[in-house]
């Protein structure tokens, strides 16, 4: 394995610190390395791999769509992305849809929408946005401009003028900062990579009430937390507080790269031709991938399973943290949990992977557990094994 992750690091950019394993192939939950070893995935690709690798029903439709067309451009229709938007509308209560290649295309294209709306209420382009402190919202430079967390921004300012940070889960703090140039709100309604928080009731019928009262555009960010994660279809219908615009990327597609952002239609009308475009964007292959994936939501189950088994994951959670007195507490809802310990996590990760589990951190200090939604409870007493073995060394 030696030889191929040298080789990986003399051509690829040194953009992440890679764990010094070369995955090879996957098998439902569980994921093999070059050499052969087997591996527990409470990762899936980071809560992309909703129903775990290999699976031959979607596979098959992608490869059935592969074979009769994979890409025309946005200059044509295509069946399999009107199939795809039709489901997605009728999962996330939106109206109309654009499909993009990764989340932070979503949110750049979300950021665009709601500058567009205001613009066309207002006649100028001078809005702000208000964001949150230790969110995540993607790398390229409009998504990193919302993004809460100096430590990804600091060599590449300056960024897009006009946004604005308020404390999360802290109605207070984002009434402060609402003026006559507020045009959103965005927030994701579990914080992910800013280590695994939820977003309270009451923050978030708080901020819908602030937008509401302000003619302010409410953007929900649940390319992590949607796609049935924490046991809704998205985060935001188990709070019962609905967004104007949602981005929803990875486990949309499953494996393929394909993101969305949608609105209700008021707001997506604000778009007109020339306003924001991608060449590979909404192309049949995403559609016959998101399309299949929302079929199988429904014929597997899965919402079912993320909340039986998010329960049952939950409770063996909570009771390491009653057995070890350095895990401080759990966070998370469903199949997107995380536990913060008094110390850094990266030498039980590794540990962890050194014993056949795939575990990945949300911040320094924090173990985060986003597995395929497919897993089941004996896979969840598998994985607390491990752990436990990786804790007690
Ligand atoms: C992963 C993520 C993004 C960025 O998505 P990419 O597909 O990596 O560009 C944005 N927001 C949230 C909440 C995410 O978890």
């Amino acid at each position: 394995m030696n030889k191929y992750i040298d080789e990986a690091e003399s051509l690829l950019m040194h953009t992440y610190n890679r764990a010094k394993i070369v995955f090879d192939k996957g098998e439902g939950v569980y994921l093999y390395d070059v050499n052969g070893k087997k591996y527990l995935d409470f990762a899936a690709g980071i809560a992309v791999f909703a129903f775990g690798y290999g699976n031959k029903e979607y596979n098959d439709a992608i490869k059935i769509q592969i074979d009769k067309l994979i890409h025309t451009s946005n200059l044509y229709y295509n069946l399999p992305i009107i199939e795809a938007a039709k489901k997605l509308i009728k999962a996330s209560y939106m109206d109309e849809v654009f499909f993009t290649n990764s989340g932070t295309e979503a949110m750049e294209g979300a950021i665009k929408l709601a500058k567009k709306y205001a613009y066309q209420k207002t006649g100028h382009a001078n809005h702000e946005i208000i964001s949150m402190n230790q969110s995540f919202h993607g790398r390229s430079l409009g998504a990193l401009a919302v993004t809460g967390q100096p430590k990804y921004k600091k060599p590449f300012g300056p960024m897009i003028e006009g946004v604005v940070y308020a404390e999360f889960n802290h109605l207070e703090s984002v009434k402060e900062l609402v003026n006559e140039k507020t045009c959103a709100i965005i927030v994701e309604p579990i914080q992910g990579e800013g280590g695994i928080y939820p977003a309270t009731s009451e923050f978030l019928e708080g901020l819908r009430k602030i937008c509401d009262d302000n003619d302010i555009l409410l953007i929900f960010d649940e390319i992590q937390c949607g796609m049935g994660r924490t046991g809704d279809m998205f985060a935001y219908q188990g709070y019962g507080v609905k967004p104007d615009i949602i981005t929803i990327a990875k486990a949309l597609g499953c494996g393929l790269p394909v993101g969305a952002f949608a609105a209700i239609y008021k707001v997506a009308e604000a778009f007109k031709p020339g306003d924001h475009g991608t060449t590979y964007g909404g192309n049949p292959l995403a559609g016959a991938a998101v399309s299949k994936v929302f079929d199988m939501f429904e014929s597997e189950g899965i919402l079912e399973n993320v909340k039986e088994v998010g329960g049952y994951l939950e409770k063996q959670l909570d009771s390491l943290v009653e057995k070890y007195d350095f895990i401080l507490e759990r966070r998370g809802k469903g199949l997107m949990q995380g536990i913060e310990l008094n110390r850094e996590v990266k030498s039980y990760i590794d540990k962890a992977a050194e014993k056949g589990l795939i575990i990945i951190s949300g911040g320094m200090n924090i173990i985060r557990f986003v597995p395929p939604l497919i897993i089941t409870k004996e896979n969840v007493d598998e994985m607390i094994g491990i752990l436990e073995e990786c804790f007690g060394e």
